[in-house]
């Protein structure tokens, strides 16, 4: 058993950004507490595992994780925490003894607080949860921010609402203290439905605009994560262009209408390519993302064709595509017409493979063009079309300061990525 005078803590987080936050606050919570960062799992005297439930390859990926840090970490206590722990519980606790304990989020157990109670089918909030706990400064130019958690909405195919519970937002004032605490210079903000912001507050879209707009005055660059397309209004439009970062992350999961309304969603391929052409008509650099489901139950040749020319048409900067999972407790498991997984991965396939010739050609259309850059790391960068840990990055001489902004002319492109030199000043 590791034994040091002052308790060291490892925190291994798996999942999406807003994981990462929880991660952040656990490890304020955790040095609030008397113990400090270890420098490895092998040196901590508690190992916190943030775990992810999205999909089923999720799941297996925190199960493995769990059992590769309890024999690198032997002599250490090992906390489960996160998704799968919020929503497998005790089920989680009894196929994994190698866990000393399984604990909804926050590992409150852990500093002698009160766990959550595993709420599978509950909607409401977990007891206990770390969204206004405070954070230590980032150790990065840039951070994720979370505004909210839980969602209002029943998307057929998603189990979030079920263990997450409705949406909470967090007040403005909490969250600009936040951003002013960690000392950055990109704030990347993110919720299950990030554009419902203030909505649990009959705030509508007064909510999100005005928050926008005073993070803006604080930071350099303000970043939005997963806009739920019905949402997308023009003032909101004008907050994100205006904060500098001209960058819209749009959920919009599939284009056929009638698929749209099993998946319990709104709009449609024609909605969602007005929209888009709207946004660029106003601010032309402007860059998209958006994540696409393939093969939810009832998803047709047709349906699967009309996603292929609507990735073809819009051509959107980056796309991320989902094989569908089916998940406990949801409306889609229930649905008729489940595509077989090897059919879903042939229409992933495919659809990748239309999207990545469009992202490289939209990166070779940037070769020879000047742009600004925020060094993340020495070497590496990013501009406002790229999402730190999301989208692709742009090498950078080594000299250029962390942390700082400067001008860069792209020079190449590989793939996603970019290499740029330094402007002669
Ligand atoms: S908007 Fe839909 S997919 Fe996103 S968290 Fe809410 S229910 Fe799940």
């Amino acid at each position: 058993m590791v034994r040091h005078t002052v308790r060291r803590f490892w925190v291994e987080t798996l999942g999406c950004p807003k994981n990462q936050v929880d991660s952040d606050k656990i490890a304020g919570l955790l040095v609030g507490d008397g113990m400090v960062a270890a420098g490895a799992p092998e040196e901590a005297d508690l190992v916190v595992v943030n775990t992810c439930a999205f999909i089923e390859e999720a799941r297996w990926e925190s199960v493995d994780t769990v059992l590769a840090l309890r024999s690198a970490a032997a002599g250490a206590e090992l906390v489960v925490t996160g998704c799968m722990a919020e929503r497998y519980g005790d089920e989680l606790a009894e196929a994994l003894p190698e866990a000393d304990r399984v604990a909804g989020f926050g590992v409150p157990v852990a500093i002698g607080q009160k766990p959550s109670e595993p709420s599978a089918a509950s909607t409401a909030p977990p007891p206990f949860d770390l969204l206004n706990l405070p954070r230590p400064p980032a150790g990065a130019p840039w951070a994720y921010v979370k505004i909210a958690e839980g969602c209002d909405r029943r998307c057929g195919y998603c189990a979030i609402p079920s263990f997450r519970g409705p949406q909470r937002s967090r007040s403005a004032e909490a969250i600009v203290a936040e951003v002013e605490g960690l000392g950055v210079r990109e704030a990347v903000l993110v919720a299950q439905d990030l554009a419902s912001y203030g909505r649990d507050q009959g705030r509508g879209e007064r909510g999100i605009v005005p928050l926008v707009e005073s993070l803006g005055e604080r930071v350099d660059w303000v970043r939005l994560l997963y806009l739920y397309p019905s949402d997308l209004t023009d003032p909101l439009i004008d907050a994100i262009c205006a904060t500098g970062v001209p960058y819209f992350d749009l959920s919009l999961q599939h284009v056929s209408r009638p698929l749209l309304a099993r998946m319990r969603r709104w709009g449609d391929g024609d909605r969602f390519a007005a929209r888009i052409a709207a946004i660029r008509s106003r601010w032309p650099e402007a860059v998209f993302r958006s994540n696409f489901i393939v093969g939810y139950p009832g998803e047709t040749e047709a349906d699967h064709d009309a996603l292929l020319d609507f990735v073809a048409a819009a051509s959107l900067d980056w796309c991320g595509f989902f094989a569908y999972s089916p998940e406990e407790g949801t409306h889609a498991v229930s649905l008729d017409g489940q595509v077989p997984p090897e059919l879903a991965a042939e229409r992933r396939r495919e659809l990748a493979e239309v999207q990545d010739e469009i992202t490289a050609a939209k990166r070779d259309r940037l070769i020879g063009r000047e742009v600004v850059v925020l060094v993340d790391f020495p070497g590496l960068a990013r501009s406002y079309r790229e999402a730190p840990e999301i989208d692709g990055v742009i090498s950078v001489p080594e000299d250029l300061a962390v942390g700082q902004f400067h001008t860069v002319r792209v020079l190449d492109a590989l793939g996603p990525d970019l290499v740029a030199g330094a402007v002669s000043p």
